[in-house]
């Protein structure tokens, strides 16, 4: 499919990441006004809230865009969410009739503070990126051990937490915790010294199931993504971590990105799962299943420099997936709801600079990487940036999902004293 044109001129440069054939959205606010439901055209925000209470929505349910959240809309499935498109493009397509008056709920994008998207119902985190799995594995159990002995025949997943799930834009704090690093000989209690980032996209459930669900049905289910930077503090995770799985390693945030670029955006961009080399069970099976061909980028900026891209890959690198985690997660009888987020699990490539973390890309921290600036990293430092990007390429335009960005503060002082 080429360009869609819309009546928004910057829509159609081919430098947006907000194309009308993006349509992403978000939740946003302009100085003192409440957050509220936007869609993203070119260089504006779409007020769709304000849209629907004009009723220039036609042939929908009532009530979608009216919470600072699209879990509304994401609850009703499917064939509403294409409606729903299908009646925002009719809107902003080159030529539209109802231009006048559509046009007095456009906001620049530049003036927007952005909000949470959606509300997160639980966030369960996953563990599917082969040349990550193999590269973790490879420094703690050595490349012929690298892939646990499930790691082919299941997406490893745990519990996550959806309280820390925050959006582009939020510090983040370095944790404390208590960890054991190999100088050590006793655990302490101190701040994270392996404070790391993971590349991931977000798949968000809309429709929410009861029981267990197929792939197919599982796809279907998924109303869009976003990107996730699951913050990680890798000396907290080594040490707590057997046999449950993380825990407070992973519990003191997780960044996405405002703008939930929906599954139907994405359509044309699915490519086939990378080869299988063990056959999956069947209800891991689906010939309909794809992942998409997403670029994706991170840069580390340190507290006043210009940013590095410290790692290049792409979302298509990953063994299983948002479906089949979604099917599996469901496989027990797990009820999903509107609101489940699902982290992919670090997205890493083969070579040395495709790799999503700070834990793979300095080897476990025995070779830092040199920046741009000069500087050099193994872990985070207090004051860097991290910025994921990522972009799908159409013919002719991009689609895009917006920064999601976060910047690492100090750890406290002293964290015992600061209950509330
Ligand atoms: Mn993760």
């Amino acid at each position: 499919m080429p360009l869609l044109k819309s009546w928004v001129e910057s829509a159609n440069n081919a430098t947006t990441e907000f194309p009308l054939n993006n349509l992403p959205y978000g939740v946003f606010s302009i100085g003192d006004t409440p957050p509220r439901c936007g869609i993203a055209i070119g260089d504006f925000i779409l007020d769709t809230a304000a849209i629907e209470n004009a009723g220039l929505l036609t042939g929908l349910p009532p009530l979608l865009c009216q919470q600072p959240s699209w879990n509304a809309l994401m609850s009703t499935g499917a064939a509403t969410w294409a409606l729903f498109r299908t009646s925002i493009t009719n809107l902003l397509t080159e030529g539209a009739a109802s231009r006048a008056d559509v046009e007095p709920h456009l906001y620049p994008l530049s003036d927007a503070i952005m909000h949470m998207p959606f509300v997160v119902a639980e966030f369960t985190d996953f563990y599917a990126g082969r040349h990550h799995a193999t590269n973790v594995g490879t420094m703690f159990r050595g490349a012929e051990n690298a892939l646990p002995p499930n790691w082919l025949h299941i997406p490893i997943g745990y519990n996550g937490r959806a309280s820390s799930v925050v959006v582009s834009g939020s510090d983040i704090q370095r944790p404390w915790g208590q960890l054991k690093s190999p100088d050590q000989t006793k655990p302490a209690f101190m701040p994270s010294r392996r404070f790391d980032l993971e590349l991931e996209m977000g798949a968000i459930v809309g429709q929410a199931s009861t029981g267990p669900v197929s792939v197919d049905q599982a796809q279907s289910m998924i109303f869009g993504f976003v990107l996730l930077n699951d913050w990680s503090a890798r000396d907290i995770q080594a040490w707590e971590y057997q046999p449950l799985g993380p825990f407070q390693a992973k519990a003191t945030a997780t960044t996405i990105s405002p703008w939930i670029v929906s599954a139907i955006a994405l359509e044309q961009f699915r490519v086939p799962l990378p080869a299988r080399e063990t056959p999956l069970l069947p209800y891991l099976d689906s010939p309909n299943d794809a992942i998409y061909n997403v670029d994706l980028d991170v840069t580390l900026a340190p507290v006043g420099k210009a940013p590095t891209t410290i790692a290049q890959t792409n979302y298509r690198e990953m063994y299983y997936s948002a479906a089949q985690q979604l099917a599996h997660h469901s496989s027990s009888g797990c009820p999903m709801r509107t609101g489940d987020l699902l982290g992919s699990g670090t997205i890493s490539g083969p070579e040395k600079n495709q790799r999503g973390s700070l834990l793979e890309l300095s080897w476990g921290g025995k070779e830092p990487l040199t920046l741009d600036t000069g500087e050099t990293r193994t872990f985070l430092e207090d004051g860097d940036t991290l910025t994921l990007s990522g972009r799908a390429q159409g013919d002719g335009f991009t689609i895009g999902f917006g920064e999601c960005s976060g910047t690492l503060t100090p750890a406290l002082s002293n964290p015992q004293n600061t209950s509330n």
